[in-house]
């Protein structure tokens, strides 16, 4: 599929920008502001692909009023949320409270929650019900690590924690799924778009046995790991990646600008 052509199931494309804990929120005022006139001097289309940031908690209130105020068309959500709605949970934030910021989106079982928080399959599922609860989008992250590679190729965890994560979510419910090899994550090695490709397909099928033939074809499921310009189009151009999650590249305006105008890549 060329990457000028839209997906099936009439999935937006969906680029999302996580900015882990980076930028305070006067940086982010400024980020957002650029990246906003970065993408209206070159003309882009917002209904054509959706762009959303990803910043920390603290940055949130100032994203929205930003946003709200010059009529942004960009989209914006959490990293993560609690599972629980309110109470003694010292540290955490409510997906009811995310809410109220009016985030489109949360994050939810990212590797780095996964492996420095020790977030269970259990834990990431309840987050996901906690989103949608509250009218959220949960980006629901999965992914082998290179051992997992090793020994049971690429498909077999993160089919097994979407599987997981989707045991209690409701048929039709709107989500979107991140396939994000924890050996890709920030190390500059890219999966291929081929594995991209097999990987989502699989994820797909999963979207599709746990919550139906609808919210299967209208799922987007991105890739995520080491996306750059550079790269993104190849990625792009696969039938079922429809979109990335983008870490380190997503805190360069220019950099994360030209991954969103990745139709301009055609041929690179
Ligand atoms: C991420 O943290 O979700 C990520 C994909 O990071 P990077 O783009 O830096 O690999």
């Amino acid at each position: 599929m060329a990457v000028t052509q839209g997906k099936s199931g009439g999935r937006t494309p969906l680029i999302a920008g996580n900015w882990k804990m980076n930028l305070d929120h006067l940086q982010a005022i400024a980020f957002v502001q650029k990246l906003a006139w970065s993408l209206k001097d070159a003309r882009f289309d917002f209904d054509d692909v959706e762009v959303a940031v990803f910043p920390p908690f603290t940055d949130l209130r100032s994203v929205q009023t930003l946003i709200s105020a010059d009529k942004l068309l960009l989209k914006f959500g959490a990293q993560d949320v609690s599972a629980h709605d309110s109470g003694a949970y010292t540290g955490e934030v409510s997906g009811a409270f995310l809410s109220a910021l009016d985030c489109n989106y949360v994050i939810v079982g990212h590797s780095e929650r996964r492996t420095l928080h020790l977030e269970t399959d259990e834990q990431v599922g309840a987050k996901a019900l906690a989103a949608i609860k509250h009218g959220l989008v949960p980006v629901i992250c999965v992914g082998e690590t290179a051992d997992d590679l090793a020994e049971h190729g690429p498909s077999a965890v993160p089919v097994a924690q979407l599987t997981a994560a989707l045991e209690n979510v409701a048929e039709g419910a709107d989500i979107v799924v991140a396939y994000e090899p924890v050996w890709a994550i920030g190390s500059g090695q890219a999966a291929t778009p081929e594995q991209a490709e097999q990987v989502a397909a699989a994820l797909r099928d999963v979207v599709r046995s746990r919550l139906g033939d609808e919210a299967g074809a209208k799922t987007r499921v991105l890739y995520g790991g080491s996306v750059k310009a550079a790269n993104i189009a190849s990625f792009m151009r696969q039938p079922n990646v429809d979109g990335a999650l983008v870490g380190g590249a997503s805190i360069q305006v220019e950099e994360f600008a030209s991954i969103c105008r990745y139709k301009a890549h055609v041929g690179t």
